[in-house]
């Protein structure tokens, strides 16, 4: 086949709004292959032995014991996964990587922190935009802990508008090297890292400028650090001020070009949000784990509370949103994978293709990020619930991961900001024409115009009739953002609530459709009688995600529509979100409760 026609083939970042997916095309967890599974049952064979026995432990704030942990990691490869061989790495493919991410980061949000930022943002603005000689200088300590990374965008002034920092870097006159002077905050790995990424402003450049800057206690050219900060969670995770007092930086340790230091920062995000994502997936089969075990040994009235409904509607809706979240990031990370393939095959170098192959699903990354760091806080906040006073004591597993589970949702960029970039993205990118919205809405447009058909739909087979609905959530969501487009034009960002309802529609449809499209393919392999809690959790996600949808979009439309164009776009909502067969959500979420506890963990 030709790189022209598998380029055809692949669907471009955000075009699953307005294309049909079939269940064939898209990656599944049970697609691994033997090098992924390998992969992933090393990272859990580690974690389960070394780590998880500490959760007690990494609960009182032992930074030294996440330094030790890391180093082991860095022993064992894991910090090396997505590095390319040529600079010390495993060079594992993108799904690989993400593999690693989500089951180092189950067991405590400390090691899961130190990890994402030192491979994350503390490797990989070296590995996607350095020089040869700074790769090769910096990129293999890395790779194998030797030396651990940190990243200093964040400033007292300048958090979500990471733009705004006030750090500054001075060329001195001869040239040869910069003087940063400046205040970063809530840096990750601060406590122990030797090499930072830092962002600071050259003269009064309009945009920031990236540079590699080497910290040695012994000698510490201006460096000095806050004391470690006191969290809510993440405890053992190191956060600390720094603060850089003509800290003197050679010229050739600048990253990229002058100038290209918010580009290198939001790029380095796209990636870090969707391994924040696959990060926050073991965490959930931990704590739905554990709530089973609790629930199936903890008896009152007689009787496990495993058996009774209100406990079965928990394990239920957690273990689906945990199968969603996994569905849909792997689903992502292989159209990742699979471009960045494409575009080495094409002639790009691994980091351009790497790059240009995350932003190309840059809104699919926002979307997960936000769809898992929520998941997972409902997942850990239902863990609590279900351990009763037990889930509020520190000597049961669930108190930590609440607390641990609350940072994914501001780090890695806000989930408001991320929300609103999903959107924002989409509607730059049909501008662009690279996915068409303009088409698909003004189809429905005339659709909800015309007068609605008569015919009987055949549901017979699986998900017939889950799969129309998804059609018209998509439907809905041209429905509400393409109105918005046409009449707020460039100043639709202006309208946050509108964005942030849109985002949410965006989000729930990316995520049902993930879960049905997964498991559809694998009742087609395995037969439909091996998923039948499978089938009950797609069912159940797309259930509430209708629900969800019907409360933004209606939100939306009553903020912008007036009159006889509102009555039609409600009414359109109406017929879109119709079920003519309604699911007995409460016999789907036993089914899936009973498969749970009868297993006694999580077990899709
Ligand atoms: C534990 C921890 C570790 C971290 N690690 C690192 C690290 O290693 N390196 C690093 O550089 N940074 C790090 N950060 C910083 C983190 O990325 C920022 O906290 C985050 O980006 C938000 O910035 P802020 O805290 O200044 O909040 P703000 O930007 O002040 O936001 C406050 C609130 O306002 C909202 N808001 C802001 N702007 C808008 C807008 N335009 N529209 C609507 N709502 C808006 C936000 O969503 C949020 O709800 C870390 C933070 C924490 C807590």
């Amino acid at each position: 086949m030709s790189t022209e026609t598998k380029k055809t083939e692949l669907i471009r970042g955000g075009q699953f709004v307005v294309k049909e997916t079939k269940a064939e095309d898209i990656f599944t967890p049970e697609d691994f292959n033997e090098e992924q599974e390998m992969m992933k049952g090393s990272v859990k064979e580690w974690i389960d032995r070394e780590v998880w026995p500490k959760k007690e432990e990494f609960e009182k704030k032992n930074y030294a014991l996440t330094e030790e942990m890391m180093e082991k990691a860095g022993e064992l490869g894991f910090l090396g996964v997505s590095v390319p061989e040529e600079y010390g790495g495993l060079g594992m493919g993108f799904v690989s990587t993400m593999l690693v991410c989500d089951y180092i980061s189950g067991a405590t949000g400390s090691i899961a922190t130190a990890f994402g930022a030192h491979t994350g943002i503390g490797t990989m603005p070296i590995t996607l935009y350095g020089t040869e000689e700074q790769k090769k200088k910096y990129v293999p300590k890395l790779a194998t802990g030797e030396v651990f990374g940190a990243y200093c965008l964040t400033e007292p002034g300048a958090g979500s508008d990471a733009n705004s920092g006030k750090t500054k870097a001075v060329l001195s006159e001869d040239g040869k090297y910069y003087s940063i002077t400046g205040q970063k905050m809530w840096i990750s790995n601060a406590g122990f890292a030797s090499t930072f990424i830092v962002f600071a402003r050259i003269e009064d450049d309009k945009y920031i400028t990236g540079f590699i800057v080497e910290y040695d206690k012994e000698n510490p050219n201006g460096i000095s650090m806050g004391e470690e900060e006191k969290k809510l969670g993440i405890h053992s995770s190191s956060t600390r001020q720094v603060f850089f007092n003509e800290t003197k930086v050679p010229a050739e340790n600048l990253l990229a070009e002058r100038g290209d230091g918010f580009k290198i920062a939001m790029n380095v995000l796209n990636i870090g949000r969707i391994k924040l994502a696959g990060a926050c997936l073991d965490a959930q089969r931990r704590v739905i784990d554990g709530s089973v075990k609790y629930a199936n040994e903890r008896v009152q009235f007689n009787t496990a509370i495993a058996k009774f409904g209100a406990i079965k509607l928990k394990l239920a809706e957690m273990a689906t949103a945990a199968y969603a979240g996994e569905s849909a990031v792997y689903r992502a990370a292989k159209n990742i994978e699979d471009r960045i393939a494409l575009r080495i095959e094409e002639g790009n170098s691994h980091a351009e293709a790497e790059l240009k192959s995350v932003e190309e699903y840059a809104i699919e990354c926002s979307i997960l990020k936000v769809a898992c760091s929520e998941d997972i806080q409902h997942c850990s906040d239902e863990g609590i619930q279900i351990f009763g006073g037990m889930g509020f004591s520190a000597d049961a597993p669930m108190e930590s991961a609440w607390r641990d589970a609350r940072i994914p949702r501001i780090y890695e960029g806000t989930n408001e900001i991320n929300r609103m970039l999903a959107v924002g993205m989409l509607v730059k990118k049909a501008m662009k024409g690279h996915v068409d919205l303009l088409g698909p809405a003004t189809a429905v447009g005339q659709e909800l115009t015309g007068i609605p058909s008569m015919d009987k739909p055949d549901y017979s087979e699986l998900f017939a009739e889950e799969k129309e609905i998804l059609q018209n959530m998509k439907k809905i969501f041209l429905m509400v953002a393409g109105s918005a487009v046409q009449k707020f034009g460039a100043e639709l960002e202006e309208h946050q609530q509108l964005l942030l309802a849109s985002a949410d529609i965006l989000i729930e449809i990316y995520m049902a459709e993930s879960a049905i499209l997964r498991t559809e393919k694998n009742a087609n392999r395995l037969g439909k009688e091996t998923q039948k809690e499978q089938i009950a959790m797609s069912q159940l996600y797309l259930y509430n995600a209708v629900d969800k949808i019907t409360q933004k979009a209606k939100e939306g439309v009553v903020s912008f529509a007036e009159g006889d164009e509102q009555r039609m776009m409600l009414m359109g909502l109406k017929r879109f979100t119709k079920y003519q067969n309604q699911p007995n959500v409460v016999a789907l979420r036993n089914t899936i409760a009973e498969k749970l506890t009868s297993e006694n963990k999580y077990c899709f």
